[in-house]
């Protein structure tokens, strides 16, 4: 029996799946846990994957391996991997932020460790990565990345046929990667940065920039309204260049894309953002194709699980 973990700022969600079966079973689904010791939400995992077994009539020590992907970044304490995730870690911004707690980090790994036999925590770009080379729109790839568009902006990178990970798994946090000299403090990103990819187009700088949320942005858009055609434009021209960058750093085959901000308009993002790739240095982007997430919108759903065998 494999344990599936989904923890992101807003919920946290447990599956169990069979050996040599990928149908999600069981699925339990809270609130995350932000009030307490700073092991709440470990604490939480663990209640979750119990009711989880409960529910099917199975007991935890059934549990072979437990997958976590879960919203980054992360920093390592004895070796194992702590969430230092701004949406869930409030001393991490301070009281301002208006989070909960005053943690500056969440332990995972190590709560976990001490029940289950094996644990694997990712990034959950990084495990959507593996989830769409596995199931989705990336088969068969070994130079691919899977990006996010959301109320945050995230990226999984495989190179070579191996997923990047970095010193503390944190490869991949193009999100956070500056792109702009605006000091224009709209642009300022959750993480303190002012100018970055999310700070400018992720779903929440989005609403916060332009005074209404990305859907009916799009759908202005769409409808041929001038200033919205002329705002989406300037959105897809920092998302697809984030794109070409990638391309042209890590010589990707293709990237596969997901995330509410996407997956509601992909039909009108798409060639919008391969516009942005096509054309320019032809020896590096000449044959790269965009693609809609092969996971759709249960991407989410199959990242912990492509996680653990
Ligand atoms: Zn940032």
């Amino acid at each position: 029996m494999r344990a599936c973990v989904d923890i992101g700022g807003t919920k946290v969600a447990v599956s169990l799946a069979l050996p040599g079966n990928d149908t999600l079973l069981a699925r339990q689904s809270e609130p995350t846990a932000k009030t307490g010791h700073n092991d709440a939400v470990a604490q939480q995992v663990l209640r979750l994957i119990d009711a989880a077994c409960v529910a099917i009539g199975v007991s935890s020590s059934a549990i072979e391996s437990v997958g976590v992907s879960s919203a980054g970044p992360f920093v390592l304490n004895n070796g194992c991997i702590e969430l230092a995730t701004p949406n869930i870690c409030g001393g991490l911004a301070g009281p301002a932020r208006g989070l909960p707690n005053d943690w500056m980090t969440a332990p995972i790994e190590a709560p976990l460790r001490e029940r289950f036999a094996r644990v694997r925590v990712e990034n959950d770009a990084v495990a959507a990565l593996e989830a769409e080379r596995r199931w989705g729109a990336l088969q068969g790839l070994d130079h691919c990345a899977y990006v996010t568009w959301s109320t945050g902006v995230g990226v999984g990178l495989c190179v070579d046929g191996r997923p990047l990970r970095g010193k503390n798994g944190n490869a991949g946090h193009a999100g956070h990667t500056f792109v702009s000299d605006d000091d224009n403090r709209d642009a300022l990103c959750g993480c303190g940065n002012v100018g970055d990819v999310e700070g400018l187009i992720a779903g929440n700088a989005i609403a916060r920039r332009f005074g209404q949320p990305a859907e009916g942005l799009f759908k202005a858009a769409v409808a041929g309204e001038p200033e919205a055609v002329r705002t989406t434009d300037a959105l897809c021209r920092v998302m697809g260049r984030t794109l070409y960058n990638l391309v042209a750093t890590l010589d990707l085959q293709a990237i596969s894309l997901g995330g509410s901000v996407f997956w509601h308009n992909r039909d009108f993002l798409l060639p919008r953002l391969q516009a942005h790739i096509d054309g320019h240095l032809a020896p590096l982007t000449r044959g790269v194709r965009l693609h809609a997430a092969g996971l759709g919108d249960k991407v989410g759903d199959y990242a912990a699980l492509a996680l653990v065998d």
